[in-house]
């Protein structure tokens, strides 16, 4: 029973983290649910499709967050970070740290704050494609819903905001929040972030328009993304034609990420999906060194192997260059034919992989112990400190739920022994 036991904390409000609260919370646990953006859903919110099933994110997103709403044993913090972590299982004392949004509960989502808005700022949802205004809705199936301020893009002396809104919805006052709780045991779901690949410099990322990464190309898939799920030339918003996705982008290279992520064949599979769906006439090359379709995966790549138009080549992608008319020129070798390549097309696709986020809290206590890769090593923590989903390794949303199922019992068995 969970009367007068501990609280479980979880740090992190993606699939994985949601999941671990639900599953406790409604077994009847008193669970804290922390989460450093202002909406909860974390990677898999940014989306078009997920495999295997190609239904979209919402289908899954939004159960969750009607579970979240009305259940008063799971309290949510979104815009917060942990501050800092002190004491031991059964008893840690915990500082959650609130940084306002400047809109509060009496937001109605009337969008006049947003229509009176002149001030722009880059998208983040949409990784920095197109902008939103200063006041935005971070994305139409946002939860929470409501609007948030980035006051950082804003000039502090205009008010246009605050006189359009007729619900008093908007407060440019508001103050950063610190919030002491006890908690019995703590459960990391902060899940990861794509390899930075400005730091692949002979694949041409950031330095030519028309090479973008794979989690971009969920957002130029999407209908509610920055081309409305048109598949574009970042340069000149032409219809792709013809299309190289590069696997393996710095993943398993001790330069860069030494992991495989095990997901991006399949995410670039899915991806040559996308492309054909908006322009079935497209050419789709993907560059693989190991095709890693585990398992019941292996339907999966088969059925999208089989389409048209799409041909795999086992080979390393050497290079990335410019060509006239800002076509990418992509140099390879056929490993299987024992050929060198270079073709010419609208756009290239860099697969690359899940790094861990972890160590970018810069709060992170020193007793949390990672692994050569930089995921949470859950054999290594102290007690009552786990981790699930991405946090400790890369893998799909399916079995990331599982873990975090597993990681919910888990915490549960902390709070009754403690
Ligand atoms: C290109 C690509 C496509 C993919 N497509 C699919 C697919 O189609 N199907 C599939 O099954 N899988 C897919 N995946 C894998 C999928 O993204 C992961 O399985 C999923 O995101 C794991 O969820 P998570 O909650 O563990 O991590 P995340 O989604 O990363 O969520 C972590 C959350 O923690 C928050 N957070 C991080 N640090 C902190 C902190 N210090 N404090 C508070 N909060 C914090 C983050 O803001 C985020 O909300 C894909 C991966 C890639 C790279």
């Amino acid at each position: 029973m969970a009367e007068n036991k501990g609280k479980i904390l979880v740090i992190g409000g993606g699939i994985s983290g949601m999941t671990t609260a639900l599953e406790a919370a409604e077994v009847g646990y008193e669970v804290i649910l922390v989460e450093k953006d202002p909406i909860l859903g974390g990677r898999v919110a940014k989306f078009y499709q997920y495999f295997p099933k190609l239904c979209p994110p919402p289908c899954g997103l939004e159960i969750n967050y009607k579970r979240i709403k009305p259940n008063t044993k799971l309290q949510t913090f979104v815009n917060s970070e942990v501050e800092s972590i002190s004491g031991d299982a059964g008893n840690y004392k915990v500082k959650i740290k609130t940084n306002p949004t400047y809109v509060n509960e009496k937001c109605v989502l009337c969008g006049k704050c947003e229509d009176v808005c002149a001030v722009e700022r880059s998208n983040d949802f949409n990784y920095g494609v197109d902008k939103t205004k200063a006041v935005y809705m971070p994305h139409k199936l946002a939860y929470p819903s409501k609007f948030v301020i980035d006051r950082a893009a804003c000039d502090d002396s205009c008010k246009k905001c605050v006189e359009a809104c007729t619900y008093d919805a908007i407060d440019l006052d508001m103050q950063v929040k610190e919030t002491e709780v006890e908690v019995a045991t703590i459960v990391y779901a902060t899940g990861w972030k794509p390899y930075d690949a400005t730091k692949l410099t002979h694949l041409g990322y950031g330095a030519l328009s028309n090479v973008i990464n794979n989690v971009t190309m969920e957002r130029y898939a999407s209908g509610q993304g920055p081309t409305n799920g048109q598949i574009v030339r970042p340069s000149d918003n032409k219809k792709v034609e013809s299309v190289v996705f590069v696997q393996c982008a710095g993943s398993r290279d001790e330069n860069h990420l030494a992991h495989c992520s095990s997901i991006c064949c399949l995410a670039s599979l899915k991806q040559a999906k996308y492309v054909r769906e908006a322009n079935p006439d497209a050419k789709i090359t993907i560059f693989y060194i190991d095709l890693r379709t585990p398992g019941r995966y292996e339907d999966f790549a088969a059925k999208i192997r089989s389409e048209e138009n799409i041909e795999l080549i086992k080979g390393k992608v050497a290079s990335i260059t410019e060509g006239q008319d800002q076509k990418v020129i992509v140099e390879a070798e056929d490993i299987l034919k024992g050929v060198k390549i270079k073709m010419e097309v609208d756009l290239a696709v860099l697969a690359t992989g899940m790094q861990s986020s972890v160590a970018d809290d810069k709060k992170l206590p020193g007793f949390i112990k990672l692994d050569e890769n930089g995921f949470i090593a859950p054999h290594l923590q102290k007690e009552g400190i786990l981790s699930a989903g991405v946090a400790n390794l890369p893998a799909d949303v399916s079995s990331s739920i599982q873990d975090a199922t597993g990681a919910a019992l888990k915490a549960i068995q902390n709070v009754v022994r403690n």
